[in-house]
């Protein structure tokens, strides 16, 4: 068994309905959040750590707070 592999929460964008608002990027204590050529919210999973303070905070409700293994 890899012990590396673990789970992880990160945050997941719905980019269809994400109208870019950029209220995620403000809020995110680890700077995981961009926007993506003035369209989309994308989140860098190097430093995302699922805290969901994006999630709670999109007024569009398109971020979801998922476990991954990594
Ligand atoms: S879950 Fe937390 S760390 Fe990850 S992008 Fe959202 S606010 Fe940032
Ligand atoms: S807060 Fe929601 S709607 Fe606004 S940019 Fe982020 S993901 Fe998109």
């Amino acid at each position: 068994m890899d012990t590396k592999t673990k789970k992880r929460r990160k945050a997941f964008v719905d980019t269809n309905d994400c109208v870019a608002c950029g209220c995620c990027v403000k809020v995110c204590p680890k700077h995981a959040m961009e926007i993506w050529k003035g369209v989309m919210a994308k989140v860098d999973m190097e430093r995302c750590v699922g805290c969901g303070k994006c999630a709670k905070e999109c007024p569009a409700s398109v971020i979801e707070v998922k476990e991954v293994l990594l």
